[in-house]
């Protein structure tokens, strides 16, 4: 069940209830972020996390891509999904140029501070909807919950749960997301989070069992199934989005490479893939663009 959004409705179709076990896509992401420090690590962390879960909700080319800016407006992190549960997320640049003392001494709730905003680009290519809303909970979850209620205005609880071991590597990462349906009392969605919140050890262990229907009715009532979907890492990025980057060397500098029959390597921030230029390659770029 690792990667897997189980999807279900409960209380008789007035709520739906996905979750999903996620720590084997958290601790693929991170893993590319090993030098970061744990603060950042847990924003990265739980900003996946809850991105995966919305995946789930998202049909056919729908795709989202989040942008959280903290009251820093210089430190930004970033997220983004689609329909078939492919997630990437990044800390920008900044963020990993951050120095460790400061990063070292400050909490989430900190880093984010009270001026901190989420931006959601929600939809296909030619159906785009872009949401801007405030962090008043400093915790990445809540925000986005918050960020549901106020844009789409529908009662949503989003919750995401990372425990890291001690050598910073993530024990376990789980989500949750729960949104009324059309017509169900508002009050539901606090029934639904003190549930949550009041059975942690519940939720950690669901992911093992063999009957979830069952297992779940324990908790909520009138549970239905509906379905499972996957997520996972993906990246995207490919050869020829790195040509950009080229154009960024001077000519000397792409000269000197051609002259000396040397090499360029670039690499994916995001995936840490690695995309190698030889100095033929350069050459033709140099002859076909006009740098
Ligand atoms: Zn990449």
């Amino acid at each position: 069940m690792e990667n897997t959004i189980v999807k279900t409705l409960i209380y008789d179709k007035q709520v739906r209830l996905f979750f999903v076990d996620n720590t084997k896509l958290i601790n693929e992401i991170l893993r590319l972020n090993k030098e970061t420090n744990k603060i950042l690590k847990l924003a990265l962390g739980k900003t996946i996390s809850v991105v995966s879960i919305i995946s789930g909700t998202l049909k056919e080319n729908q795709r989202i891509s989040l942008q959280m800016t903290m009251s820093n407006p210089k430190y930004k992190i970033f997220a983004d999904a689609d329909a078939k549960g492919n997630v990437r997320g990044y800390l920008n640049e900044e963020l990993l140029k951050s120095p460790d003392d400061y990063m070292d001494k400050i909490s989430l709730a900190s880093l984010i501070g009270h001026k901190g905003t989420i931006q959601m680009i929600k939809g296909s290519v030619m159906n785009q909807f872009t949401g801007i809303t405030d962090m008043p909970y400093q915790n990445i979850a809540d925000d986005i919950s918050h960020y549901f209620i106020q844009s789409e205005q529908a009662q949503t609880y989003i919750g995401a749960n990372i425990r890291f071991g001690n050598n910073n590597c993530v024990l376990f990462s789980n989500a949750i997301f729960a949104q009324l349906l059309p017509g169900a009392p508002p009050e539901l969605i606090y029934e639904v989070e003190h549930k949550v919140n009041t059975n942690r050890e519940f939720f950690t262990s669901l992911y093992k069992c063999s009957n979830m229907e069952e297992k779940l009715s324990e908790v909520f009532k009138d549970v239905k199934v509906l379905g499972y979907s996957p997520v996972q890492f993906f990246c995207g990025c490919s050869k020829e989005m790195f040509y950009g980057m080229l154009h960024s060397l001077s000519e000397n500098e792409l000269t000197q490479v051609i002259n000396n029959k040397e090499a360029v390597d670039t690499c994916c921030q995001i995936c840490g893939r690695t995309y190698h230029f030889n100095f033929n390659e350069i050459q033709g770029l140099v002859n076909g663009n006009h740098i």
